[in-house]
């Protein structure tokens, strides 16, 4: 053990893999021993390791401007160069973009943005979010507080009352149905709940809704097919904004250019990080429609200045290999490429659904989960994550990185630029391993 103290931790984990080097789609380990990364390290290194290109762009950042900040009226052409580019993309109208350098502080800085503008706009009351349960939006105290995930709150004091987050149903149909409910019931069901809490705390009083598109840290959960038309029919009614955090459905992952896409969602604001820069370095974004960019500048006298900003809000470095990163997606076509390589991925995955230890497989293009449980024909759940860990430590074995989400499901979240004869390599590995898990649960 060294003298780190290592992220989401019991602090007595001890070290599994020491990774030293990365080529491609592939890391290796300081003894040598190759591994397929599965999961894009966290859901982010989209276009893979020692891309030569994504290098290039860094060292001649670096060695052009290696530090500016953008306080006091100053500038700089690589981080105004991505503003354009990817407000450009995105499906906000007239979008605005504020940099910063990960998914939870883009949250966080979402809900300062939310907070100044409805006061600009005269409606200061207006700022309680509706988050949902088994919703991951990052771990600084704010995004926490958004966070559906107990372990990200328990012995911390969270959530903060002042901060106003609501809470409302996870589209989990699997672990969410009532007895004999159908799909379309379960919909009707937790969107007549979203619209009783709305009305019940006053609509006057809901700023947004946030939603992963797709969840992914806590399951991976497609929601059913008509949810979010539902949803967002609720919150045009009462006037409540749509913020999508895109922080991993983002760039290509979903099957189409951004999670919202796939799932039919027209948001008002989105928050990006990890795939902006295919996580060579941290950068995330916080955008808002335009016309909410434009009701603050003109009240901006009477709120005072908008009090925040990192000192690396649009690094250059950060900024030169998102451009970089967008500028390759866009040549090469990447996301178009990768929808046809999911959809492969999604039909090979649902060979597992023979498994006797499978109970689901979910996902859409390039992004998944299976779903263990202990008794396949009434999906039992598993009741802790033994079998989940076991089963990411079998795929580790086998020279596969997976993940352990929501208990024992393994996500699957390869980078976009994996070929189908990779898919091939997941498949074969995660066999292997969901049968050194069957051996196990079976001992
Ligand atoms: N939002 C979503 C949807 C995420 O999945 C994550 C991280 O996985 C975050 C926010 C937080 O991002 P970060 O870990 O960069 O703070």
């Amino acid at each position: 053990m060294s003298h780190m103290i290592y992220p989401t931790t019991n602090f007595a984990a001890t070290e599994t893999m020491n990774i030293a080097r990365g080529d491609g789609i592939y890391v290796y380990d300081n003894h040598g021993k190759q591994y397929l990364e599965g999961m894009s390290g966290l859901w982010c290194a989209s276009l893979g390791y020692n891309n030569a290109e994504l290098i290039e762009a860094a060292t001649r950042q670096m060695e052009t401007l290696s530090f500016a900040h953008m306080f006091s009226g100053k500038t700089h052409d690589v981080g105004m160069q991505l503003a354009d580019t990817l407000t450009a993309m995105v499906p906000v109208d007239d979008a605005r973009v504020f940099f910063g350098s990960s998914g939870s502080d883009a949250n966080d800085t979402q809900i300062k943005l939310l907070r100044y503008y409805f006061a600009a706009i005269g409606k200061p009351e207006k700022r309680k979010i509706i988050a949902r349960e088994r919703s991951y939006h990052g771990v600084t105290v704010a995004a926490a507080c958004l966070t559906g995930l107990p372990i990200n709150q328990a012995n911390f004091d969270l959530p903060i009352d002042a901060l106003g987050i609501l809470r409302t149903d996870a589209p989990h149909y699997l672990r969410g149905k009532q007895d004999g409910e159908s799909e379309s019931q379960f919909v009707d069901r937790i969107t007549a709940n979203l619209e009783a809490l709305i009305l019940s705390e006053g609509p006057e009083t809901i700023a947004a809704f946030i939603a992963e598109p797709i969840t992914g840290a806590s399951g991976v959960i497609v929601p059913p097919a008509d949810y979010y038309e539902k949803v967002q029919a609720i919150l045009n009614k009462y006037d409540i904004l749509f913020w999508a955090d895109e922080v991993i459905t983002g760039f290509g992952r979903t099957g189409n250019d951004f999670g919202s896409t796939t799932m039919g969602i027209k948001p008002d604001m989105m928050s990006f990080a990890k795939q902006l820069s295919s996580a060579y370095v941290p950068i995330s974004a916080s955008v808002i429609r335009g016309d909410m960019y434009a009701a603050m500048i003109d009240p901006c006298s009477k709120l005072g200045v908008f009090g925040h900003g990192y000192t690396y809000s649009a690094h250059p470095l950060a900024c030169a290999v998102a451009l970089k990163t967008l500028e390759i997606y866009e040549r090469d076509n990447v996301f178009a490429k990768a929808a046809a390589t999911g959809t492969y991925l999604q039909t090979r995955l649902r060979e597992f659904n023979d498994h006797p230890l499978v109970g689901e497989v979910r996902g859409t293009g390039m992004i998944a989960a299976i779903e263990l449980v202990a008794n396949k024909e009434t999906g039992e759940a598993f009741k802790d994550g033994k079998v989940g860990y076991f089963a990411a430590n079998a795929c580790q074995e086998h020279g596969l990185i997976s993940r352990p989400v929501a208990g024992s499901s393994l996500a699957l979240c390869p980078p976009l630029i994996t070929t189908a004869t990779q898919i091939d390599e997941i498949i074969e590995k995660m066999g292997k391993a969901l049968d050194d898990t069957l051996a196990f649960v079976q001992q």
